[in-house]
Formats: C-alpha cells, structure tokens, sequence
C-alpha cells in the first residue's frame, strides 16, 4: 500500500531514536574514480557526532572495500569477475575504507571499531550471540561500529553479496529503532527516471507489496550490488523485525538528522509492521537459505495461509531440490510463486515419496507435519 501524499508530521522533530543502524552504499562512498569519497564520509561523520551529542547511539554498515582495492590495485577499468580475487580486493580495500572511517569521526573525538559480518554469524546462534555482544560492548564504550560483510573469507556460496540485507539484519540484531538505508537516489521512485519525466517520490510505505516489488524491480549502479528491489527485501527484513526504515539520499545535506526526523521529502519512509515477526521466524525467513521448494495444493495453501496450519503430505504436490529434515524450504503454490518458507521435518526423498498421502495411510513415523507451523513464516 503506498501513501504518496504523506503530511507533514509537526511531532518529526521531537522523536527521540535511542538507535539507529545506518547503511551506505559503495556508490555512495566512493568517488567516480573508484576512491574512498573521504568528502561524503567526512561530512557523514559529522552528521553522527552530532547524533551521539543527542543521546543517539549509531551503528555504521558500510561498502566500499571492494571499490577500494580495485582502485588501490589500478583495476577499476577491469574489475575481476573471479570470486576468490574480488575476496582478496576486499582485504585491500577493507582497511583503507576502515581508516577513512576513523579519520572522518577522529576529529568529533568518535572512535570506530571494526565489525566484520558473515552471513554464518547470523544462522549460527552462538556465533549470533557473540556478534550482538560485541555491538552491544562497542556502544557501550561509545565507540561507533562500523559493519561490512568479511568479503575476504565469507563462503561465496552463501554470501549476503549486497549490504542492504545485512544492514536489516544488524539492525535486528542490535535491536534498532530505525534503518535508514543511504543511497544515490532521493529514494523509492514512482518509476525508472531515464524513461519517465512523471517520476515522482514514493514518500511513505505502509505495507512492502507486489505493486512495489515490481516497481522497484530495476538493476543498481556498477559500483553497488543492490538495486532498489535489494533495498525493497532488506527493508522487508527491517520492517518485518518492527524496524521502520528510510531510505534516502546519502548526498542530500543534512541527511541523517532529516532521516531521524522523518522530515518530510527526506526519502521513502517504510513504517515498521506492527506485529513483529519473532526472531526465530525472522531467521528461517531472511536468514536461512532455502535447499529446495515443496509446491502445495491451493486447499493447503489456504489452510497454511488463511488458518496458520502445519502443512501436511496430503497438500503437497511436488518436492524439488534436494533437502535433509532441519533445512529451510520454499513453499509455493501450484502456479510457481512462493508464499511461505519453512523448516521441513523430513527428507526430500522421503516427502516426494509420500506426496499426496492422507494422514491415516502414512507410516506412523511419518504421520506429522512436512512443514509444522511453530517453523513457517507467510511471506505475503
Ligand atoms: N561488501 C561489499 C564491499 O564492501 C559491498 C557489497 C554491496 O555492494 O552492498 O565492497
């Protein structure tokens, strides 16, 4: 649902955000040569020491670092395309992003502390535990975190690759009140502005639906991975964890004080869903990668949906990929769109081998849940 015509709120100003996690872009922090923009980083630290002079306690995710290997390395014009080198770019880049970060809050009296994240940190509870300590010490000490992804060991395989999941993710995590996600466009656009002059703002979303998915469906910068849909998903994440989130442009002056004000124009604001999802259905839902899909009938999907019921073999139709009981899955209905993910309790063998089955004719072992309700989320 989409509200373009949002009033001013008289009360922005007074709104007191006890924390706030502020995500930057690589296009937003680098220079058209590919360098470290220590200008916008410079005058971003500004703007968050003046926020910890409120009482305001921020977290920093930042890309950047593989911009800032290749331009260290003279490779910018041929940016590799091999995982393994663009890991090892990242090592380059990482700490130079890291000191402009430093030399941006030194003169505020800030210290930045480094906190590399991967997407394992998040899905192993202890690891989870640990990151959310450490955060929680740094604010403590009134050092200011400055995230990004461990682009040099993360698993390529299952690396978040853009910073606006893991800047949703963080911002769950240290419990933000709000995400505001900084970038190179005024925010979420009515639609592409090389094709249209009618382009307006989107200044306020209440719920992130399919009429926004596909508005947003176009691809990001050379520089950044993540598109507007990326911002769309991690908003969803942020939202869904009752985080509301702004997105707005990281070059506008005064940014982040407007941002915190919910100043009017700022950027798309994202209210935050009032019933939070619990963490644990956050993690199967945004954390956990899904190993295959197991497509239902539509009387399974309306139980699922409509009644917050187990999903049961009767209602399965189709198992794909590959899968063992404990990993998350995909449920989708049978015209292929997917609705809810789940961790299944069994097998893909052995739920393919059973597809269709009522309860009764099941061996008993077997005569549960594909999918129990205490582990599925409904996606929309
Ligand atoms: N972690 C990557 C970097 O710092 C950026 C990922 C992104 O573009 O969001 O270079």
């Amino acid at each position: 649902m989409v509200d373009r015509g949002r009033q001013v709120d008289e009360t922005a100003e007074l709104r007191s955000v006890g924390r706030v996690v502020i995500k930057i872009g690589s296009s937003s922090v680098t220079t058209e040569d590919g360098e470290v923009d220590t200008g916008t980083i410079s005058e971003l630290s500004s703007q968050i020491a003046e926020l910890l002079e409120r009482g305001t306690e921020v977290v920093v995710v930042t890309s950047g670092a593989i911009a800032a290997g290749l331009s260290a390395l003279g490779r910018r014009a041929d940016r590799p395309s091999d995982p393994a080198v663009l890991q090892a770019v990242s090592a380059v880049g990482q700490h130079r992003l890291m000191r402009t970060w430093q030399e941006g809050l030194a003169p505020h009296g800030i210290l930045a502390g480094q906190v590399l994240l991967a997407p394992l940190d998040f899905t192993n509870r202890g690891q989870y535990l640990h990151a959310r300590g450490t955060l929680a010490e740094l604010l403590k000490l009134g050092v200011v975190p400055v995230v990004n992804e461990n682009d040099a060991v993360a698993d390529e395989e299952i690396r978040f690759g853009d910073n606006d999941r893991l800047g949703a993710l963080v911002a769950h995590l240290v419990g933000a009140d709000l995400f505001v996600i900084l970038t190179d466009t005024a925010g979420l656009l009515s639609g592409d502005p090389r094709f249209s002059s009618e382009t307006t703002l989107i200044e306020e979303v209440v719920e992130i639906d399919h009429e926004l998915e596909r508005i947003a469906g176009g691809p990001g910068t050379p520089e950044g991975s993540g598109g507007m849909l990326s911002k769309l998903a991690a908003a969803k994440i942020a939202t869904w964890s009752g985080v509301e989130t702004v997105i707005a442009d990281a070059r506008r002056p005064g940014v982040v004080a407007a941002a915190v004000a919910r100043s009017r124009g700022v950027g798309t604001v994202l209210k935050a869903r009032r019933a939070r999802l619990p963490a644990r259905k956050l993690w199967i839902a945004f954390a956990l990668r899904a190993s295959g899909t197991v497509v239902v009938d539509e009387g399974a999907r309306r139980a699922l949906v409509n009644d917050g019921r187990s999903l049961l073999p009767a209602g399965v139709v189709k198992v794909q990929g590959e899968f063992v009981a404990d990993d998350a899955v995909e449920i989708a209905g049978t015209d292929g769109t997917t609705f809810a993910k789940g961790l299944v309790r069994m097998a893909s063998a052995r739920a393919a081998e059973w597809v269709g089955s009522r309860s009764g004719d099941l061996p008993e072992e077997l005569s549960g849940a594909v999918v129990h309700r205490d582990d599925l989320v409904i996606l929309r």
